[in-house]
């Protein structure tokens, strides 16, 4: 990863027009820089208008600057905003001009999350703070606003040092005992360190909890719809996404996915591939889609057949072998919920005989539909409480896990009657080193720069 000391720019403000557009500079000493920018030096936190001129002094933007001085700042160097007009060529117009001035003191462009890269470097936030920044600009819900809001506020990274803490006095305590071996088990007895180690467990595993509930929130869950033609996907598709369906309008310049819908239930997002899509195709966009799909398919959390029993057709006649093709390539493991559509149409009696987990719905109606939200959320383990939730990754998840499997070796390590204190200590230190990496107190190298590549330019 590049740690380079250069003042860099970039455009801090979404393409597009807009009303303002924020251009940001971060630098180790920007004082110079700032005067040979804009013609005057500027009082550290002061909002100042002035005219920004072009080579031949003509008036490119009438703007705000504000100076803010290192290591109060956003990335803990001098760094300067200039709020301009927000227009995308007059910003770049300014954006050009500010390189060829800034040349001499060798102002670059600035490469995508360089900006929290450095602010990370500076100690102005850890790695899991300059994650939940790239995640609340990401959020696709409110619910996932909040949670990486806590995450950026350190409510995440507080629970994280506080098990580190804990477990480096435990550490302290066995490693003392060390030297002592025929002292060792009363030694930890006296100090009650089972206790302590069970402790640091429980907390761990809510931890946990809370961030599995957050990797749902800010990651969703991917949803098979499948059935044969004309049982009812597309309506119950509808029906699922109600009024949701505004939010979900794909971002401007994205083409649609044809066969992916996403919408929320209860704050979480549902990405749903419709089978219906999966039929052979010779248009080369719809292939795409379609491979893409299978993608989907291959890491599913979950598959709802639908089936339509006023209907001859049966499960095997989903556009051929298609049901068993799906089958195949789920994940292993994969829940699959069957679900009766169409039950506005059936006779109460049939409905009363059928054995008490079957789901009715009618799509068209709504009835029954409340239920299958709540059968869904239940199977994919969402507890229903966005309250603590940390919008927690993929990476996070593992780091935990990792920590959860060494504390428990190092239980049997303490519990054995022979105890082993290296063996015990080896495993303390093991577990936090995972939970180090989380904040990224303990970082590969490689890590940190997979890390802020993922972000794009101007953060
Ligand atoms: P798909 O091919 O599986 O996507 O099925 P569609 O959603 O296109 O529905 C096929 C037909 O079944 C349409 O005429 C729908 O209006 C109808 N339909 C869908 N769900 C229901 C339902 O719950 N009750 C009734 N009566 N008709 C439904
Ligand atoms: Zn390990």
């Amino acid at each position: 990863m590049m740690t380079r000391k250069l003042p860099i720019i970039a455009v801090a403000t979404a393409s597009g027009k807009g009303g303002v557009g924020v251009i940001r500079i971060s630098g180790p000493d920007l004082a110079e820089l700032t005067t040979i920018l804009l013609q005057k030096s500027l009082e550290p936190r002061q909002a100042k208008l002035l005219s920004f001129r072009d080579a031949d002094g003509s008036v490119i933007d009438q703007l705000i600057a504000i100076y803010f001085i290192g290591p109060a700042s956003f990335t803990g160097e001098d760094v300067l905003e200039l709020q301009c007009h927000g227009g995308p060529h007059l910003l770049a117009l300014v954006m050009k001009r500010c390189l060829e001035l800034g040349k001499d003191k060798g102002l670059v462009i600035a490469e995508p999350g360089e900006f929290t890269l450095r602010a990370y470097l500076n100690d102005k936030i850890d790695l899991a703070q300059a994650e939940a920044i790239a995640d609340l600009i990401d959020a696709q819900s409110e619910a996932a606003v909040r949670g990486a809001a806590r995450s950026l506020q350190g409510a995440f990274s507080a629970d994280v040092d506080g098990l580190i803490e804990e477990i480096t006095q435990l550490r302290i305590l066995v490693e003392s005992t060390l030297d002592f071996p025929e002292e060792e088990i009363e030694f930890l007895e006296n100090a009650q360190a089972k206790q302590r180690l069970q402790a640091v467990s429980a907390k761990l595993s809510s931890l946990r909890e809370n961030a599995k509930q957050g990797k749902l929130l800010r990651d969703g869950v991917q949803l098979v719809l499948a059935g044969a033609p004309n049982v009812g996907k597309s309506s119950l598709l509808n029906r699922l996404a109600g009024e949701e369906v505004a939010i979900v309008t794909p971002i401007a310049g994205t083409t649609r996915d044809r066969i992916k819908e996403s919408i929320h239930i209860d704050g979480i997002p549902m990405h749903i591939i419709d089978t219906a899509g999966l039929r052979e195709t010779d248009d080369l966009v719809e292939s795409k889609g379609i491979e893409r799909s299978w993608e989907a398919i291959r890491l599913a959390d979950l598959v709802i057949f639908l089936k339509d029993p006023n209907s001859n057709q049966t499960d095997e006649l989903i556009d051929g072998d298609l049901k068993s093709q799906i089958l195949k390539e789920l994940p292993p493991k994969c829940p699959v919920l069957e679900v009766i559509n169409k039950a506005d149409l059936l006779a109460p009696e049939l409905k009363k005989t059928a054995h008490e987990e079957t789901l009715f719905i009618s799509a068209k109606t709504g009835e029954g539909v409340d239920g299958l939200k709540r059968k869904i959320l239940e199977i994919i383990g969402w507890s229903g409480s966005q309250e603590g939730a940390i919008l927690a990754r993929r990476r996070h998840l593992d780091c935990l896990e990792r920590a959860a499997e060494h504390l428990k070796k190092s239980e049997v390590f303490a519990a054995n009657g022979n105890i082993s204190l290296e063996l015990f200590a080896e495993e303390l230190r093991l577990a936090q080193d995972h939970l180090g990496q989380i904040t990224g107190k303990l970082l590969p190298d490689d890590l940190l720069g997979k890390i802020f590549s993922q972000f794009c330019i101007g953060k």
